[in-house]
């Protein structure tokens, strides 16, 4: 193992406060948030368990170190899904938000909330005049 490799290595947690693992060594049984995910699972209000840190000074790490933060694959639970009634509720409120509330049509895109109405009636602001 290389110095900095082992410099992120504590499995207990004594240096830094909980389980750090250095890239690629956490065990298995431990997740990513979006590894989680591509199980079909959340992390189900656990708290974070461990940590991988590693060197990168990819999008201004601070310190020229990342982290990625780890949950129990084993205290996760399955991913919840929509009902028919949840997505019925969505789609009628998304639909609701694409109609010009001057001009009355589906504009078919979302009405911007600094405009409030769509962009024809926005362009003609004699038409808006009341
Ligand atoms: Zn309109």
């Amino acid at each position: 193992m290389s110095r900095i490799r082992a410099h992120f290595y504590d499995p207990a947690g004594a240096r830094y406060g909980i389980p750090t693992y250095p890239w690629g060594m956490a065990p298995p049984h431990l997740l990513t948030r979006r590894q989680l995910t591509a199980r079909g699972l959340r992390p189900g209000g656990q708290p974070v368990v461990a940590q991988v840190l590693w060197r990168s000074n990819r999008y201004r790490a601070p310190g020229g170190v990342r982290v990625a933060y780890l949950y129990d694959s084993r205290q996760a639970m399955p991913k919840r899904t929509a009902t028919q009634a949840q997505l019925a509720a969505i789609a009628k409120a998304c639909a609701a938000r694409r109609i010009c509330p001057h001009c009355g049509v589906d504009s078919g895109y979302t009405i911007p909330r600094s405009l409030d109405s769509c962009l024809e009636c926005a362009n003609s602001p004699l038409e808006i005049a009341v």
